[in-house]
């Protein structure tokens, strides 16, 4: 069967989505397929362009997610889809764990130069989100001789063992799955709309930081057992949460005072996703080491943790991998990072800004958008019963993700109750016109 092109950036939902075809696909899933897997509404995609997707029965949709902050430059960019298809033809595989093959250490060359630290550095690569953590989590053990680690209250590091005992958004990501790593102690993420001491910003004076320091350190975990602070510099799975300025420097402080190394998690807000090539950069902080996936290769699995150099102190055969850096995926990454230095990461911190004020203009018409924030094309927005109580709204939210599904543009819940959005940095602001007015439809109901 044959469908019709994705010729424009016009959602068009020609059946009722799921299709005849896609509820195929569907059945089959449901018989093969882990049941746990997280599946926000039945989209099933077959081809894309862009910043678009079509699905089986030929319905068009506006991504509004990049596949979850991967399609940095777009699906199948043609320049991306050139260099994967060459490389496949030179080589797929040497393990470059044991063997060498140039492409590995060009990508690690690059990252070490668009990182932030004009610091040596070196590079560990792998190939999902969870595995970076998993490398930065044993080198700072390995380095530091300290067991503990502090990470943040709605943290998503990953699903594996180490990164999920780091991760603390979801209680079903960790029910039944204890014993995790002991010693890690969660604190509070600087979340000033919900603060958990019931404060506001900067009256504070950062509470959250002296408890970290007054509370946490003198009675749960001595400093001087604390190998890292892990964070996510803005917070994802969360609820896309943007720490206060200041926070980064007041936090950078607290460690090097005692010895922490500072992890960065820029998995979901590196590669350009913010309006800069990684979010610290918004802050000036310069981590010891940065964990980074997702948008780095334009959908093809790459990974890496990046480091300053002279804490890769570990002997050959302490960590590798099989699969890391594999040539097709490096190539990917270096095409993916010629493209966002020449103009995607401008164009995702101007276009963010509108979609950020677009979205401010619709929070005024709509009683129940309690917050709208966000730093370049990583936005978010809350979902609330009142503006006042700010009380949390997961309903309505989940209703407005699915009908958004159904009109054709696809966004993704995050935390409990807010809605993200988080385009390929490709997109243009008559892209996002199209898909704000079919969202403030939705929001009327319609
Ligand atoms: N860290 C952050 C901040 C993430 O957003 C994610 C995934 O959403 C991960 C880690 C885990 O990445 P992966 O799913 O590739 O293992």
């Amino acid at each position: 069967m044959s469908y019709q092109k994705i010729s424009t950036n016009k959602p068009y939902i020609r059946v009722r989505p799921p299709g005849p075809n896609a509820r195929k696909v569907l059945q089959k899933d449901k018989r093969y397929i882990s049941p746990s897997y997280t599946r926000a509404y039945p989209l099933v995609a077959e081809r894309g362009k862009g910043i678009m997707i079509e699905d089986p029965d030929g319905n068009r949709y506006m991504d509004l997610n990049a596949g979850v902050a991967v399609c940095t430059t777009g699906h199948c960019h043609p320049e991306i889809v050139r260099v994967i298809k060459e490389q496949s033809e030179r080589l797929i595989h040497m393990i470059g764990t044991d063997f060498y093959y140039a492409l590995q250490s060009d990508v690690a060359e690059e990252l070490t130069k668009i990182t932030p630290g004009r610091f040596a550095k070196k590079v560990f690569l792998a190939n999902t989100g969870a595995e970076a953590v998993e490398a930065a989590i044993k080198l700072a053990r390995f380095i530091q001789r300290r067991p503990r680690m502090i990470a943040y209250i709605g943290a998503f590091h990953g699903r594996t063992m180490g990164a999920l005992a780091l991760t603390a958004s979801k209680a079903t990501q960790r029910r039944h799955f204890s014993p995790m790593l002991s010693d890690v102690t969660h604190i509070p993420y600087p979340y000033c709309y919900r603060c958990v001491f019931n404060l506001t910003h900067p009256k504070c004076d950062f509470a959250c930081l002296s408890y970290l320091e007054d509370i946490i350190f003198t009675k749960v975990a001595p400093p001087e057992d604390v190998a890292a602070v892990v964070i996510e510099p803005i917070q994802g799975e969360g609820g896309y949460v943007v720490p206060p300025d200041s926070y980064f420097q007041r936090l950078t402080k607290i460690c090097q005072k005692y010895g922490i190394l500072l992890i960065a998690d820029e998995i979901q807000t590196g590669m350009g996703r913010t309006g800069k090539m990684f979010a610290t950069e918004h802050w000036k902080v310069e981590p010891d080491i940065i964990c980074i996936a997702k948008g780095i290769a334009s959908g093809m699995p790459l990974s890496a943790m990046v480091s300053r150099a002279t804490l890769q102190k570990w002997p050959a055969g302490a960590h590798a991998n099989t699969f890391g850096g594999n040539p097709v995926c490096c190539i990917a990454a270096l095409k993916t990072i010629e493209l966002l230095k020449k103009s995607l990461v401008k164009n995702a911190r101007i276009t963010g800004e509108y979609l950020i004020n677009r979205l401010k203009k619709l929070q005024n018409k709509f009683h129940f958008i309690g917050d709208v924030r966000g730093k370049g094309l990583m936005v978010g927005i809350e979902i609330v019963k009142d503006r006042n109580t700010r009380a949390k709204d997961p309903e309505r939210r989940n209703k407005i993700v699915e009908h958004c599904f159904k009109k054709g543009i696809l966004v993704l819940g995050c935390g409990e109750n807010n809605i993200r959005f988080a385009p390929p940095l490709i997109i243009t602001k008559n892209d996002i016109d199209i898909a704000l007015e079919i969202f403030e439809n939705v929001l009327k109901g319609k």
